[in-house]
């Protein structure tokens, strides 16, 4: 800019000496002050450019390589000198202890028994250790430690978090458990009657009749429980594909009322039914929508008094987005304790209330409601007083 302004001053001051504004002294001061501008600018813009040029070329060193390359690990990696100060602590550890460790001990920032002891024990043997580590307090971590000693007998420790890694390994081990258990339980008894039918009821026709009925029912338990199983399992695996689909979600829900309207009628619940019009396409897919109004209709007679009524409705509630609709069933049914509302979503939980009543089902139908809202990118909320009902509020994107 000052370059053009000099260049500019310099020509015009020519001009106003050949209309002889200006005296031959005035023109060469004037223009002596614009050449020292134009070449005092033109001096600085080659030495800041020779700048750019030289930190751009600058060439990383090892050490700025190596910070670089330790700091983008996702490991947490700390430096212990043989006192067991830190000296170095990369950017994952700074992140996981909310602060610098650098300068202080170990055993005051970092208190985990057995990462202490095996801080001892390699300074006597020398030897490379690894270590598992899993804290409850104040939440669950699993890490994976390695120790070994490095130039100058400082102890290089190497944290690898697996946390999310051992959650889903036990959420696996203990679905498996409860699902073997669940399976076991009707299997058990339906040994149990074959048994009797086949040895102390052998010539009772009326007992035979009676434990034919019960078994019966245990197996049609172990074929609900493995439809659930399967299903939930199918869902899982389908959850990050988004259903395209224009459902008319009235249709659907009347289809669904017809199908309980004998399960209705022997409770002697009536079930209201009342959507907006304007409200009656979404997107999703047909079949998994069915399966969620199933099961909370299902629920809802399930779990309510005879001689009651089950509403399903366009909520109160405003949907979170603008383009969905929200579809509650509602009931004043036994209802869910406080504590137990997060949980009901849980694979197998069944709450107490329920329990004592012994009033079947798997344990699973809400797992799969959750599922499938999760994978219409929709929301799944529960609102329920013990002994007052229950209202399960389903947002949806509308089409
Ligand atoms: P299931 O009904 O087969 O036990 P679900 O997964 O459908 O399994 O429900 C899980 C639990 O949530 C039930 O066992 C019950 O404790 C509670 N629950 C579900 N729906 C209702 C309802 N409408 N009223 C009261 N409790 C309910």
């Amino acid at each position: 800019m000052i370059k053009i302004l000099s260049i500019l001053g310099f020509t015009s001051s020519f001009i106003l000496f050949y209309f002889e504004a200006i005296q031959i002294e005035a023109l060469v001061l004037i223009n002596i002050f614009f050449i020292i501008i134009f070449f005092y600018k033109t001096e600085n813009s080659r030495l800041s450019n020779i700048s750019i040029i030289s930190s751009s070329k600058k060439e990383l060193t090892k050490d700025d390589l190596q910070k670089i390359f330790i700091d983008e690990l996702e490991d947490i990696i700390i430096i212990l000198n043989r006192f067991n100060i830190i000296v170095y602590n990369n950017k994952v550890a700074i992140e996981n202890f909310g602060a610098d460790l650098e300068g202080k001990h170990i055993g005051s920032e970092i208190r985990i028994p057995e990462l202490l002891e095996a801080i001892d024990q390699i300074k006597i043997d020398k030897k490379q250790k690894k270590l598992e580590v899993e804290l409850n307090i104040p939440l669950f971590k699993f890490y994976k430690v390695s120790l070994a000693v490095i130039k100058s007998d400082q102890i290089l420790i190497l944290i690898r978090d697996f946390t999310e890694m051992r959650k889903s390994q036990n959420m696996r081990s203990d679905f498996i458990a409860n699902a073997s258990h669940e399976l076991r339980t009707p299997l058990v008894s339906l040994k149990g009657f074959l048994e009797t039918i086949s040895d102390s009821a052998k010539d009772d026709p009326s007992s035979q009749k009676k434990f034919i009925n019960i078994m019966k029912e245990e197996a049609g338990k172990m074929e609900r429980l493995l439809d659930d199983l399967m299903s939930l399992s199918r869902i899982e695996l389908q959850e990050h594909i988004r259903p395209k689909d224009k459902v008319n979600i009235i249709e659907l829900i009347e289809n669904i009322i017809l199908l309980n309207s004998n399960k209705a009628k022997e409770k002697n619940i009536s079930i209201k039914f009342k959507i907006n019009d304007n409200e009656k396409f979404v997107i999703g897919d047909k079949e998994k929508l069915s399966a969620v109004f199933l099961n909370l209709l299902d629920n809802a007679i399930k779990y309510s008094h005879n001689s009651s009524i089950v509403e399903i409705r366009n909520s109160d509630k405003k949907p979170i987005f603008n383009n969905y609709t929200s579809i509650s069933v509602i009931d004043n049914g036994v209802g869910i304790a406080q504590e137990d509302i997060h949980r009901v979503t849980e694979r197998f939980f069944r709450a107490e209330n329920i329990k004592k009543l012994k009033i079947s089902g798997t344990g699973l139908g809400l797992a799969i409601v959750k599922h499938i809202i999760n994978q219409h990118r929709g929301e799944f909320k529960i609102h329920s007083n013990l002994n007052k009902g229950s209202e399960f509020e389903v947002q949806l994107p509308l089409a």
